[in-house]
């Protein structure tokens, strides 16, 4: 059985003194729960990463980077690399992010080499694919995803691909007002795994985690995590307090436990 994610990407959110303050009070809660059946992780802004990665140290909750670059080091202003990031205490990196390519210009050719990177560093690279709202007006949302995950995980051998979370984040539903609903998102899914499976192996796409993001809520995201091929939720906005993402991982870890049951 995939373990189940819950995981937050803050954006440009949260000093050093927020971040700690975030991390003390989901702390506490964190304390009385059982979550060990899940993997829970946040995403903070570089320079709050270490203060992370050091206020969640006795908690189940893993830190990563919203991004890096894909050589160790160089003539790279303004990039941080996956040693980086893994000496500041991650265990993840966000990739594709769509304000990333929206607003920076990344491509997947990018992604691929950052991928590369992250896997032999030890980080697990968490890819988000999504078509945009023009995409899918024309009915191309599925070719679109294909493309990408093809490209993301180009030239890695099958062993390595479960260690990537595919993160389906339609381009159109991230920091709107509605998620995409539970049906549309169980055919994304379903036609990702068929990707893995049809390009890959069956072994490869029942191991690989596909998670959702997009405008999920704590009101929404109890029938997107009990969608069978969702592995997970990834949030934005409905996680920055941290009461907000308690409610999320208490989701995740109920749709845990019901699936272990009915497996
Ligand atoms: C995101 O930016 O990846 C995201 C999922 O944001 P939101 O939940 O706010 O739509």
């Amino acid at each position: 059985m995939r373990r189940l994610i819950a995981g937050t990407g803050w954006k440009m959110n949260n000093t050093v003194a927020e971040t700690r303050r975030y991390a003390q009070i989901l702390g506490q809660w964190s304390a009385g729960q059982d979550l060990s059946a899940i993997d829970i992780f946040v995403l903070p802004p570089f320079t709050s990463l270490h203060a992370a990665a050091s206020a969640f140290s006795d908690t189940l909750v893993r830190t990563g980077g919203q991004n890096m670059h894909w050589d160790d080091s160089g003539g790279w202003t303004g990039e941080v690399s996956a040693g980086m990031l893994v000496e500041a205490g991650c265990r993840y990196v966000e990739l594709a992010h769509s304000e990333r390519l929206q607003h920076f210009g990344e491509t997947y050719a990018c992604v691929r080499l950052k991928v590369d990177k992250a896997i032999s560093a030890g980080l697990t690279p968490i890819i988000c694919l999504g078509e945009t709202a023009k995409e899918k007006a024309a009915g191309r949302a599925d070719a679109v995803l294909m493309e990408q995950v093809l490209t993301s995980i180009e030239g890695q051998p099958d062993q390595r691909i479960p260690e990537v979370v595919l993160a389906y984040e339609p381009r159109w539903a991230i920091g709107g007002a509605e998620a995409a609903s539970p049906d549309y998102v169980a055919e994304r899914h379903a036609a990702l795994r068929e990707v893995l499976r049809k390009h890959r192996s069956e072994e490869v796409a029942q191991q690989t985690r596909i998670i959702y993001g997009g405008s999920v809520t704590p009101e929404n995201g109890k029938s997107l995590i009990g969608i069978a091929d969702v592995d997970g939720l990834f949030v934005g906005r409905a996680a920055w307090t941290p009461e907000g993402f308690a409610r999320i991982i208490e989701l995740v870890a109920t749709a845990a436990r019901e699936k272990s049951l009915s497996a």
